[in-house]
């Protein structure tokens, strides 16, 4: 029996036992068996961990931990961060709904994203959210407005554009000049003016994210040096804030990426603020839940090529769109190590594109009908799902211990066309 070298794996409480991989207390092959497959699976203690890790990097701070709910917006994992005390990140007005649903706290909601309504506005005010991460100045005047009608203000935060080079994939880099999010910072100053002179505005805070996997801290804490700056022009002029929010990125390991520890992630960022009094937010997603989840699929074929073997399995490119999307990489392992000479395979799903691809050049020893493990995949998979050519999607479990919890039951097909019609 060839046993993986499970201290290779990114995922903390995934374990080899008796050839078998187990996430905490449970095999992989029972989860497969009692709620099929493609399955997400998650692993409560490792959501936990890595919420510990920033609460402990954090310990003597004035702080709040944000979780960025588009990386994984399931109510199970949503519930587990609220009941650690997370604040949560929203990017729309249905992610509102799904922290409420989950026993989040509205008072600790911070809403980003450059392209709010009048009604996601008006949900938001409704529901007492401590935060706007504001976007552009037209977006302050419709936020004005909006408040007036309702007869409240809006508390507010200017998303700014710090112009540093995150130095990860250009997809995932949101804080350089040519990009579509936050104010450019040459601009700061005059707007907050502006939402200082609006009667129906409360400044709170400034926000950035700059991008996302980011495994170098250095950017990060340039950009702190450059919000800091603008903090104390603002003071300078008499607006003074209360928050600084740091936004998310840090990285995670997929691969042989060497992030740096939550701890070590945050130390230059925390000694340009040393003293300071504003109250600290961060944003993370990926972190949090990236390496606490994995997809667990099975093959359907194996079909030997001249050029090419491929292991066909039944989850695809609208299950894990990552590697389609941005040509990621995520590890993949066999369930139940067999003891058979390994090949190299495409791991491939059933989508008719070519771009239809979970893995290339995998040295696999598997057979047909075997489970596999595609681990990270706990951000940004099953939210970015689809049901590209009908199919439904996967379901979600968070394994707690000995026990399996169904998070999501896996949609049916009849769901997938309820709304639709025929022409009569
Ligand atoms: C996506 C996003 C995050 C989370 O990013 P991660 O890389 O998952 O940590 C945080 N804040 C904002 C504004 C975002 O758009």
């Amino acid at each position: 029996m060839n046993t993986p070298d499970t201290s290779a794996w990114p995922t903390p409480t995934l374990h080899a036992r008796k050839g078998q991989l187990t996430l905490e207390e449970l095999a992989l092959t029972d989860i497969a068996e009692r709620f099929g497959t493609p399955t997400y699976v998650y692993s409560r203690a490792a959501l936990v961990g890595a919420f510990d890790a920033w609460r402990a990097a954090l310990a003597g701070r004035r702080a709040l931990v944000c979780y960025a709910v588009k990386a994984n917006s399931n109510l199970g994992i949503l519930s587990v961060f609220a009941r650690l005390g997370a604040g949560f990140d929203i990017v729309s007005g249905g992610e509102l709904e799904r922290v409420l649903a989950a026993g989040g706290s509205a008072a600790k909601v911070v809403f980003s994203g450059v392209g709010k309504t009048r009604a996601e506005m008006r949900q938001a005010l409704g529901a007492g959210i401590r935060c706007f991460n504001v976007e552009s100045a037209a977006e302050l005047e419709r936020l004005d407005a909006v408040a007036g009608e309702l007869g409240v203000r809006a508390p507010v935060a200017l998303r700014v554009n710090p112009d540093v080079d995150p130095k990860t994939h250009p997809y995932i880099s949101t804080g350089l000049k040519g990009n579509k999010f936050g104010v450019a910072f040459a601009d700061a100053l005059a707007l907050y003016r502006r939402a200082a002179a609006l009667p129906h505005l409360r400044i709170s805070g400034v926000a950035c994210h700059i991008g996302s996997q980011l495994l170098d801290p250095a950017p990060m804490a340039e950009a702190a040096q450059k919000v800091l700056g603008l903090v104390d022009r603002l003071a300078a002029q008499g607006i003074r804030l209360e928050h600084i929010d740091l936004g998310g990125g840090l990285g995670i390991r997929y691969r042989d990426e060497t992030p740096p520890a939550v701890a070590d992630y945050l130390a230059p960022l925390l000694a340009v603020f040393a003293g300071r009094p504003e109250e600290l937010c961060f944003e993370p997603g990926r972190s949090l839940v990236g390496n606490a989840g994995l997809l667990l699929t099975r093959i359907e074929y194996l079909k030997p090529g001249e050029e090419k073997n491929f292991a066909i399995v039944d989850a695809a490119m609208n299950d894990l769109a990552r590697p389609a999307l941005y040509d990621a990489w995520h590890d993949v392992v066999p369930v139940v190590a067999r003891d058979i000479a390994p090949q190299r395979y495409e791991v491939v799903g059933p989508i008719c594109e070519s771009g239809d691809f979970l893995a290339h050049d995998r040295r696999l020893a598997v057979a047909e009908g075997d489970l596999l493990a595609i681990l990270s995949a706990g951000a940004y998979g099953m939210t970015m799902s689809s049901n590209y050519n009908t199919r439904p999607r996967a379901a979600e479990v968070i394994v707690d211990g000995a026990s399996a919890h169904l998070v999501r039951e896996r949609e049916t097909v009849a769901e997938l066309f309820a709304a639709e019609k025929p022409l009569a």
